[in-house]
């Protein structure tokens, strides 16, 4: 989609650092990242959020749920981490292409807040 600069990234016309990517998906890290380890999984295809996913979609949101695991090893978080998607003006979603936040080696207090 013109405009969005997460598709931008997928197509590798502006740069980011990749962490992973295939023919469906790229995972690469934030560029203001909120932990140690911030990378961001999105699907190649735009879709702007998941109010938007459709039928169709199913299988692509299974597939991004099913490598997330593998990047995070890949990313040396065996010792867990947060996957976080902010969907709407609520949650303050800022780009308007879906994407899953993986977070990790941030020291957390419980119960938070
Ligand atoms: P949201 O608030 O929409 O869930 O988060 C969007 C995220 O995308 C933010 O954490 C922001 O730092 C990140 N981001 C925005 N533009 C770029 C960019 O051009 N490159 C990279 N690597 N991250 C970006
Ligand atoms: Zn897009």
């Amino acid at each position: 989609m013109a405009d969005c600069i997460f598709c931008m990234i997928a197509n590798h016309e502006i740069p980011s650092n990749v962490a992973y990517e295939d023919d469906r998906i790229i995972a690469f890290h934030d560029l203001d990242p909120q932990a140690p380890v911030h990378v961001l999984v999105i699907p190649k295809k735009h879709i702007s959020s998941l109010d938007d996913v459709k039928e169709e979609d199913q299988e692509l949101l299974g597939y991004i749920m099913f490598k997330i695991h593998e990047i995070a090893a890949d990313l040396g978080l065996e010792n867990g981490y947060r996957v976080v998607s902010n969907n709407g003006e609520d949650a303050f979603q800022t780009v308007k292409h879906l994407h899953f936040h993986i977070l990790g080696k941030r020291k957390m207090t419980w119960p938070p807040g």
